[in-house]
């Protein structure tokens, strides 16, 4: 059984008492008066709070980037508004430990994982879009290409700040100006953010920051000035948001939920197989929407590669994010702690058995070891719905048209993987899934170079790449 380690991580992550929103290139308090506060999931401690962004807001924020883009953004030529993007990009790189930090207090997931993953990649968005900002013409050759004009973007709290990079850099490249609001949960590296605009001397009203809760969303997704909205969250919300704009030209790119089949086959290398299940599933506490939270293993090999999931699962360690020991750190919160709970009692009820490894829940915090459910069959609702949580469902299968029958009967279609030693097999089945991104032998992987988006009922657009930069421009 593991003990916290009691040895943090020491970076300071310079946290303010008090956050203000980000309109037109100043920090301003909102209309209303009224803040919120943000919580560290792993002690349940308040770390700030921050400004709650009502209707009157977000018009100054809308009034402010359509200036932006009508006197200054829009009108720049690509390869000034690519310096910068680079500055910002740097400044990011500058402020990395900050960052990082910030982001594991603000929302529970391990240093190791906001260190090594979620703050250079969101300065690898950045970088690489700067390299689009005066090449764009080569996005549709023959073709002109125009900016849209002001984009609002609304994201989750599962990578606050990689959020932030995959909407904010792609729109700056093209020439647009954003109206943004961060998870309520997770809004601290968007305000720091906000920081690194103004000292990137980014022009007033390029890129606004508005901070609040769902409802604070709603206004920016539904704003008459959004030329072009982006949202990154749960289906749930997702068609809430269709039907609120149904009948207007807005454009649209919506990146939600996901249930992926991880498949392995018995000729995989089992070892590097568990491995990736592990990488799939526990990573960032489960809390992914591309998370390969539901296992397909050959029915010859299932035994084998469940014993040795076991014995994987008994020396991850489940505990202090800011301990670069561990594996599995806290839940963003409370109420999806309770979600995931929920799930677990469903499981049981419903005929699959669970399984975890050995754990002792520390007085205060939001954690969840990671967690089995065996016996599992297709109309488990463990198998059929979004969980977002460290928990897996194993399924097992006998041919390969099984398999790809088992991964496609789900209403998302996000990402998958392939374990095979074949690769006959795996051009086949990368072919045949119906998921936007198929990993083959690795799980989780991510390069701000290829696309990134769903199929069904996990969206539509692309996010990365040049698909996901056309999403942001009107080809002419
Ligand atoms: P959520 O849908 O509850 O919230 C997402 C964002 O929408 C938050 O900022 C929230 O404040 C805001 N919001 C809530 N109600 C709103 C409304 N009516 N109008 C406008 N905005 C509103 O999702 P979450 O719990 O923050 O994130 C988890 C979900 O996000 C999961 O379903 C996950 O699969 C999905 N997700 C998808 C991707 C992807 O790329 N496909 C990436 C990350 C997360």
């Amino acid at each position: 059984m593991w003990e916290f380690d009691p040895a943090p991580e020491t970076a300071d992550p310079k946290l303010k008492a008090r956050y203000e929103l980000f309109i037109d290139g100043e920090f301003v308090a909102p209309k209303g008066g009224k803040y919120f506060e943000s919580i560290n999931p792993a002690n349940e401690k308040k770390l700030t709070e921050l400004a709650l962004g009502g209707a009157a807001d977000v018009d100054a924020a809308f009034a402010a980037a359509q200036r932006a883009f009508d006197t200054v953004w829009g009108k720049m030529p690509g390869r000034e508004r690519a310096k910068y993007i680079y500055r910002i990009a740097r400044l990011l790189q500058d402020r990395a430990r900050e960052f990082a930090v910030a982001e594991t207090l603000d929302n529970g997931k391990p240093i190791r994982e906001t260190r090594d993953f979620d703050v250079p990649m969101a300065a690898a968005h950045f970088f690489y879009h700067a390299g689009w900002a005066d090449k764009l013409e080569y996005l549709a050759p023959g073709r002109r290409v125009q900016p849209l004009g002001v984009v609002g973007q609304v994201i989750p709290w599962n990578f606050p700040l990689l959020m932030l990079a995959w909407k904010i850099a792609p729109a700056l490249a093209a020439g647009n100006c954003v109206v943004i609001k961060p998870a309520t949960n997770t809004p601290i590296t968007a305000v720091k953010l906000a920081e690194i605009f103004r000292d990137a001397g980014l022009p007033k009203g390029v890129v606004n920051v508005i901070t609040g809760p769902g409802a604070t969303g709603g206004l920016i997704m539904a704003h008459p000035k959004a030329a072009k909205i982006a949202f990154t969250g749960s289906t749930e919300v997702g068609k809430v948001i269709m039907k609120s704009i149904a009948g207007t030209d807005k454009r649209m790119t919506m990146e939600l939920g996901g249930k992926a089949a991880n498949i392995v086959f018995d000729d995989a290398p089992l070892d590097q197989a568990v491995e990736g299940i592990v990488n799939g599933i526990f990573f960032n506490q489960g809390q992914v929407c591309c998370a390969g939270s539901r296992l397909l293993v050959q029915e010859s090999v299932a035994e084998a590669v469940i014993a040795k999931l076991k014995t994987r699962l008994r020396v991850l360690r489940v505990g202090d994010p800011m301990d670069k020991n561990t594996d599995v750190g806290a839940i963003v919160s409370k109420a999806q702690l309770d979600t995931i709970q929920g799930y677990l009692d469903i499981g049981v009820k419903e005929g699959a058995e669970l399984w975890q490894p050995p754990f002792r829940r520390p007085a205060k915090g939001f954690y969840l070891p990671p967690t089995l459910f065996t016996e599992v069959t297709m109309s488990h609702r463990v198998a059929r719905e979004e969980i977002f949580g460290p928990v897996l469902a194993i399924l097992t299968f006998r041919t390969v048209e099984e398999a790809v029958e088992k991964a496609n009967n789900t209403e998302y279609g996000l990402s998958a993987g392939v374990w095979t030693d074949k690769g006959s097999r795996i051009l086949k089945l990368s072919t045949e899934l119906k998921a936007g991104v198929v990993w083959a032998n690795t799980f989780n992987k991510f390069d701000p170079t290829s696309p990134f988006g769903g199929y069904k009922e996990s969206g539509f657009g692309r996010e990365g790449g040049r698909q996901g930069l056309l999403d942001y421009l009107q080809v002419v």
